[in-house]
């Protein structure tokens, strides 16, 4: 019987560990050793079998989420023109092509960054500031006018549809054009984070706050607790005003609430009350955690949030080689991340060279077994999130989760 057949959903991990004699990193701080060259390879093949596949005819014209569709290619193919000597005019055509597909398929009904409209709009302000001036005008006015769905009680506060993703969106444009994004929008959408939390909490005894996603009350970094938690304490780093010393201290209390939810392995729960620990992705358990507890430890300086952060981590490298395959939402390439998360923090070259490993098991893209995903290149489940993976690994400490992660934890 294979590792595969006994485990289910992870593959065991049979990487040994980290032999300190190795150095990792040359002096420019970038990725050393053999398997550089095979990671730009890998890249350079991969990317063009992803460029061939998204302009063929049927690639999927109707999707230009962040998450599955148009805009989460344009977002990895900006990132690779950014990266030094990987420059190709072709990728900045399908770039704005991309963006532009996507804002005339977009609404402006769906408020989040990763499934929603503010995703490409946030992208497009930025993203073609110096191509088009005034269609990035355009898409900068569409995403402040999303803000009037805020008061809609349809709208969920989670990351992947709800209002935490249209704050990371606000953030995402803020980062680079700060003048852009009015103070007062950012503060407004963590009053009602806040104000959503605390209205509901008669329907739950076991948080300060109170957020629920389809009547469930998730935990995990896309629909639950992890994902709006960690919006705000990035607000706080980017923004400290606009978070106040009362909600800074909820927030503290319900990170240590969280820690309560954690099943002995060390993972934590999908959603409060699922007693079943199966769960080690990006979206649901421990590797969304990573990141939250980490930015809390900067934040707080408490040593019990470090201590979570490592023991999140044990578990990621234990039983995150993921069957589901070699995506960022739960998939090999997003629990990579955690490492890279805890190396930027701590330092630590351990974490750096399981962060590696992670990289070494996704340049055998393919060859496990696992799922072809639904949407094969795209930026969450597909191709594009894992080569975007790769491309950080080369410089760890400026690596960012994308689409989630605004700031390096160095
Ligand atoms: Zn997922």
């Amino acid at each position: 019987m294979s590792d595969r057949d006994l485990e289910k959903r992870y593959f065991k991990n049979h990487y040994p560990a980290y032999d300190e004699t190795k150095h990792l990193l040359d002096q420019h701080e970038k990725l050393d050793g053999e398997i550089v060259s095979s990671i730009h390879s890998f890249i350079k093949t991969q990317t063009s079998k992803l460029v061939n596949g998204v302009t063929s005819n049927d690639y999927c014209i109707k999707d230009f989420s962040v998450y599955t569709g148009e805009s989460g290619i344009a977002l990895y193919l900006s990132m690779l023109s950014n990266s030094q000597g990987m420059t190709d005019d072709s990728h900045k055509k399908i770039i704005r092509r991309f963006l532009q597909s996507s804002l005339n398929h977009c609404h402006q009904k769906k408020i989040s960054f990763l499934c929603g409209d503010s995703g490409c709009l946030a992208l497009s302000t930025v993203l073609l500031m110096n191509s088009d001036p005034e269609l990035s005008k355009q898409s900068l006015f569409q995403l402040l006018s999303l803000s009037d769905l805020l008061s809609n009680d349809n709208i969920p506060d989670e990351l992947l549809y709800g209002k935490a993703g249209y704050l990371f969106a606000l953030l995402f444009v803020y980062q680079s054009y700060k003048h852009l994004i009015p103070l007062q929008l950012i503060q407004k959408v963590v009053n009602h984070l806040f104000e959503d939390g605390i209205a509901n909490i008669a329907s739950t005894h076991v948080l300060c706050l109170s957020y629920t996603w389809h009547n469930k009350h998730y935990v995990g970094a896309a629909h639950g607790y992890i994902g709006i938690l960690y919006i705000l304490l990035q607000v706080k780093l980017l923004l400290p005003s606009c978070i106040s010393s009362e909600q800074l201290k909820t927030i503290a209390l319900c990170l240590d609430q969280l820690l309560e939810l954690r099943f002995t392995s060390g993972n934590i729960c999908s959603s409060i009350g699922n007693t079943t620990d199966k769960l080690v992705h990006w979206c649901h358990g421990a590797p969304g955690a990573v990141h939250l507890y980490a930015l809390a430890y900067k934040i707080y300086n408490d040593n019990k949030y470090l201590s979570a952060a490592h023991r999140f981590a044990e578990v990621i490298w234990s039983r995150g080689l993921l069957c589901k395959g070699y995506g960022l939402c739960h998939g090999v390439a997003g629990n990579g991340y955690a490492f890279l998360c805890m190396f930027q923090l701590t330092n630590d070259s351990s974490y750096l060279w399981k962060a590696v490993k992670f990289a070494e098991w996704c340049l055998d893209y393919g060859v496990h077994g696992c799922r072809t995903p639904d949407h094969p290149f795209s930026l969450f489940e597909g191709l594009a999130g894992t080569l975007y993976f790769l491309l950080d690994v080369l410089t760890p400490y400026q690596a960012k989760f994308p689409a989630f992660q605004l700031l390096s934890y160095k």
